[in-house]
């Protein structure tokens, strides 16, 4: 749970769980960190598709993969960024995300699809013409 509708928030830091009333709202009371869940309506500043060099190991890989970066900002004008990988086997998944200057990999546990703004899976959508899925997990 990052957010829900009675304005309880989760760190994605120390995974402190807040509210956010009388709490300054994009900072974590409890560790500092800018890395919670976006204030108010995001704003899409751009999306971009680049071809980078494959840097997952795992696969076992080499060459040019395409990544899709969505640039959000909140209300406090924090900026937001999704990347999206995959593309290039028709997997699309959003897979990192940086909040601030903190990243993370949307694999890890607490990353639900709920945590992943609906605004930036609409405008990675909207940008490659399919569904984009979150993490690593059939959903
Ligand atoms: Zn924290």
């Amino acid at each position: 749970m990052a957010q829900d509708m009675d304005g309880d928030r989760q760190c994605f830091e120390c995974e402190h769980v807040y509210s956010v009333l009388g709490t300054p709202p994009a900072v974590c009371p409890n560790c500092g960190s800018r890395a919670v869940p976006p204030v108010g309506t995001l704003t899409v500043l751009e999306t971009r598709q680049q071809e980078r060099k494959e840097t997952v190991v795992r696969r076992a890989l080499t060459g040019e993969v395409t990544v899709l970066e969505v640039v959000l900002a909140d209300e406090t004008d924090r900026l937001l960024v999704f990347y999206v990988t995959g593309i290039d086997r028709n997997e699309p998944r959003i897979t990192v995300a940086r909040y601030d200057d903190v990243r993370f990999s949307v694999t890890d546990e607490m990353w639900t699809r709920e945590a992943v703004p609906d605004a930036a899976i609409d405008a990675a959508e909207d940008e490659l013409g399919t569904i984009v899925g979150v993490g690593d997990r059939a959903d």
